[in-house]
């Protein structure tokens, strides 16, 4: 695939924020990657250019029938300034996925894989050299064709856009408040829980905003058929520690099949440790916190990496997990992971993939 760059002029480009002031999703570098699909004709157009608006028809698809998905990786600065990517092929393989289940048209990986070396040799400059800090990177892809009518779309835009983004615990890795919903749900077997499509998000922000409101951070969801089996959470799978057996609700179909998932499943299995994909009712692990075998529960996804959970609130009842503390299983699954993310560590996996 032939990319056309067009680099920003060095006037033009942006100040750098100093590596204590990132956030996260705030900021974003100079330049994107994008190209264009026709139906007929197949992508085309691929450039890398400056980080601007775009311009798209009031009509056009992906603004009034949802076709639009998207993926979250990060690049990493290591040892030596030698930047590294986590598992980067899973990221592109799953989003084709998405789009297959979307009706929207998928990509050659190769091709994307390169564009996105591209854009990120750059942008190299951007990549945070802070503890805990990364590139976190967002390839998208929207309906463009503008017209009313709900079918597939004959036209798509897929760009990659990259912003800093800081250590997601500033203050130390302190375990979150959940609150577990059993008044909505999120996905159901046949439909789209297991891709990452925008309308998943807009329709879990209302449970988002009463959790938030009294006083937790995400909300933990429920299957939608008997609303007792657990699925994740916000934007991560979910992991209990019960009687030293490690739990995580299996791929059914309603839920994001999380890389860092994945990941932490294979570490485990690794270190020679119970682990289970399994179904596991609420009941379950309110009953554990009662007799006291509920050791640790811990979030996965790639924005926080590890998120460990200090408290669930379950249909009037608050429980803590291992007195709130992180337990020593989230801690020691961060740390490891961290260290194989910015190449610090051997791993025999392949997942670490240097960009030079
Ligand atoms: C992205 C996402 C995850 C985590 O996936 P990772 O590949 O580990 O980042 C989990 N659940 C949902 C709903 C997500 O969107």
């Amino acid at each position: 695939m032939e990319i056309r760059v067009e680099e920003v002029a060095a006037e033009e480009l942006k100040e750098k924020p100093a590596g204590d002031a990132l956030g996260f999703g705030q900021i974003f570098t100079d330049h994107l990657f994008k190209m264009k699909y026709t139906e007929g004709v197949g992508w085309h157009d691929a450039s890398i250019e400056k980080y601007q608006n775009f311009s798209l028809d009031p009509s056009a698809m992906a603004l009034h029938y949802g076709q639009a998905i998207f993926e979250g990786l990060k690049a990493y600065r290591g040892k030596n300034d030698e930047i590294y990517l986590f598992r980067p092929k899973a990221n592109l393989e799953r989003m084709n996925k998405s789009a297959a289940r979307m009706c929207m048209p998928q990509f050659d990986m190769d091709d994307v894989f390169a564009a996105l070396k591209e854009l990120l040799k750059l942008e190299k400059g951007w990549i945070p050299s802070t503890q805990g800090a990364s590139l976190y990177i967002r390839p998208t892809m929207i309906a463009t064709e503008a017209g009313l009518g709900v079918r597939p779309a004959h036209e798509y835009l897929f760009f990659i856009i990259l912003t800093p983004v800081g250590a997601y615990y500033p203050e130390g890795f302190n375990p979150v408040k959940i609150f577990v919903t059993d008044k909505y749900v999120r996905a159901v077997q046949g439909g789209v829980g297991n891709v990452k499509t925008a309308g998943n998000y807009a329709a879990s922000i209302m449970a988002a905003v009463e959790a938030q409101k009294q006083g937790y951070t995400q909300v933990l969801w429920l299957d939608a058929v008997e609303r007792r089996y657990i699925e994740e959470v916000g934007t991560m799978n979910i992991f209990f520690k019960i009687n030293n057996e490690v739990i995580t609700p299996p791929l059914s179909g309603s839920i994001l099949p999380g890389v860092t998932r994945d990941s932490v499943l294979q570490l485990i299995r690794d270190w020679g440790l119970k682990v289970s994909e399994r179904q596991i009712t609420i009941d379950e692990v309110m009953e554990a916190s009662g007799s006291g075998s509920l050791q640790e529960v811990f979030g996965t996804g790639t924005a926080a990496v590890i998120s460990p959970v200090g408290s669930l609130y379950y249909k009037g009842q608050q429980i803590e997990v291992n007195g709130g503390e992180t337990g020593e299983l989230a801690q020691r699954l961060f740390a490891e992971l961290q260290d194989i993310q910015y190449g610090k560590r051997e791993e025999p996996h392949g997942w670490v993939v240097p960009l030079s």
